[in-house]
Order: C-alpha cells, then structure tokens, then sequence
C-alpha cells in the first residue's frame, strides 16, 4: 500500500499538531489510532452519521474524538475496555461497521514500534524520533480491518433516570442509585477532613 500522507483529509503534520493541542503531547498510540481512524473511513459509506467503539481506554478514543463527531460526552464514542488497541465505526442504525484493529504479526518489520508497544525497554530508552518516522512510514499497514455487526443493545445510549436530592450531601443523584448518592456510599475519590 503507498505511504498515505493525510488522515481524514487533514495531513498528517496538522494532525500531528492537533493532538499535541488535544491531547498534551504527540503520543504515539494517538497517531497510529489517526490512521487506524482513517482506515475504517476509506471502508465505510460516505455520507452516515457513525458511531464509534474504542476498545482500549488508551490514546485510542482522544484519536476518534478528534476525527469523528463521536465524543465521550455526546455518547456516540462508547469505550468498551477489551484491553485490545482496536476501533469500530458503525452505523447506529443497523450495527454495520468496520473494525480496525492493530496486528501484532504486522510489528516486525518495524521493530521501534514492536519495542515501544509491547514495551520491551524502558520509556526513556526509546528512540522516539524514530519510533514516529517508523509509524509514519507504516501508517495503516501494521493494522487489519474486518467487517462487523454490533450489537446495539450493548451499546445502546444510557437514559437518564429520574433524579432525586441527595439527603446527606444535598446533590442530585439518580434514585435508582439508593437512599444516598454513591458519592455518599463511600464511593467518592476524596479523602474526608
Ligand atoms: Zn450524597
């Protein structure tokens, strides 16, 4: 496949630039999730309004945040953790997508990307200059794709339930929760003064 220089019709520097304003810092997960991004695309009808699937937690839902309308927030990018460096873009309306997905079997022959994913030495050792010039090079190459059908059901968009006030801390919560919030069921990150 020739080397492809743009991600979703951006080029691949300006994408690189959106996600160190995004996300922090160039990561490299995040630039191999554009093209994995990319690649689903190339495969889909034009045209539909997708949804998403990320199955990691990682630099994998910032990189279909950014290229897609799906976000966290608008509840089109669910992140269900498999624990696998895999996407789908999918129609909502019949669950056909494609999922593309990274293939170990693929990373030799691009041994900085092998090293840096499966972790093999230490962050700091990393050749990061040449870690990005390997997956720019690489672009969807180290990835597969397959066709799929979710099943919605297990993706389906959560409604809100009713709301009451919290007694003990005096916030909404939904009822269905308990007599008290889960914050006040102990669940909340903080430590009490
Ligand atoms: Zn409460």
């Amino acid at each position: 496949m020739p080397k492809r220089d743009t991600i979703c019709s951006i080029s691949v520097a300006k994408y690189i630039e959106q996600v160190e304003s995004f996300h922090g810092y160039a990561a490299p997960g995040l630039i191999i999730g554009g093209f994995m991004v990319d690649l689903a695309y190339r495969h889909l009808p034009q045209g539909v309004l997708l949804d998403a699937i990320s199955e990691t937690e990682t630099c994998l839902p910032d990189a279909l945040q950014l290229l897609t309308h799906c976000t966290i927030g608008n509840g089109w990018l669910k992140v269900v953790n498999l624990g696998r460096f895999a996407v789908t873009l999918y129609d909502p309306n019949t669950g056909d997508g494609i999922r593309v997905y990274l293939n170990p079997a693929k990373l030799e022959k691009w041994p900085e990307i092998k090293t840096w994913f499966f972790k093999l030495i230490p962050k700091k050792e990393q050749d990061t200059k040449r870690l990005i010039k390997q997956i720019k090079e690489a672009g969807s190459d180290i990835c597969d794709y397959e066709k799929v059908k979710v099943k919605l059901n297990k993706v389906a968009k959560k409604h809100r339930t009713s709301l009451g006030i919290c007694p003990r801390c005096k916030e909404s919560y939904p009822v269905a929760d308990g007599d008290v919030c889960l914050g006040c069921q102990g669940n909340a990150p903080y430590l009490i003064n």
